[in-house]
């Protein structure tokens, strides 16, 4: 038995709190009536609704997908191009990406049916470190390397300072590896940020999220999160 509020941040229907409201203001039914108490439990088998509309419970489940190139990072694609969550085998539950990685971008990402965990996790202030590696078009400058260092502003949107590392450069091919680290997820930042400074992103790549690291697996291979991991990330 678990108390209504979590099944609820649990299935991704809202955060904790703001489940807290839907319960005390009415919009939550347990087999056809409306509960308004906090503390009530339900088990697997109640029927939880909000505002009438049916809300399934499973266990909750955490995956870890290298995702290649290639492949989109939503639940459906309208252009019916595969996703990452086809490329999770033998999970039975719904689970849906924490975050986005583009298309054209590989790397670590998790995936989950605990919408509670995947909120708090892609909230900007839960500072996860995110760690990229990114080949690009041109040897980044001192001065650029500054100027993402310290902080940039692009088209009005203010992005934090990033850790940055020039990782290597080649001069013939005038090409760079470097290594980036963000602490918030907005949309195409790190592509964002090397193109402001002149070098735009060829390749890039997500090896660590936070604590969390590709290895031992390969390009398309997901694995369940360890119970420590687990702990840790909560
Ligand atoms: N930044 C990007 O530009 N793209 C990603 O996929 C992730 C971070």
């Amino acid at each position: 038995m678990e108390r209504l509020q979590k099944v609820l941040a649990h299935a991704g229907v809202a955060s904790r709190r703001q489940s807290e409201k839907l319960i005390t203001s009415g919009h939550v039914r347990v087999n056809g009536t409306v509960v308004t108490e906090l503390g009530t439990k339900v088990g697997v088998h109640d029927q939880v609704s909000v505002d009438n509309v049916p809300i399934t419970h499973e266990d909750p489940v955490y995956v870890m997908l290298y995702k290649p190139r290639g492949v989109v990072s939503t639940a459906n694609d309208e252009k019916g191009r595969q996703t990452v969550v086809d490329l999770i085998e033998n999970v039975s539950q719904r689970i849906y990406p924490v975050g986005r990685l583009d298309y054209d971008t590989s790397g670590l990402l998790l995936l989950t049916n605990d919408g509670e965990l995947a909120n708090r996790l892609t909230h900007p202030k839960y500072e996860v470190e995110k760690t990229y590696v990114a080949k690009v078009t041109g040897i980044p400058s001192n001065d650029a390397m500054r100027q993402i260092r310290q902080g940039m502003t692009i088209d009005g949107e203010a992005y934090a300072p990033a850790k940055l590392k020039l990782l290597s450069s080649d001069q013939k091919k005038h090409t760079a590896i470097v290594q980036l680290v963000l602490h918030e997820g907005k949309n195409h930042e790190v592509k964002k940020l090397l193109a402001a400074v002149g070098c735009p992103v060829e390749k890039l790549k997500r090896e660590e999220y936070g604590f969390l690291t590709l290895k031992g697996l390969q390009a398309g291979d997901s694995r369940y999160l360890k119970p420590s991991e687990l702990a840790e990330l909560k």
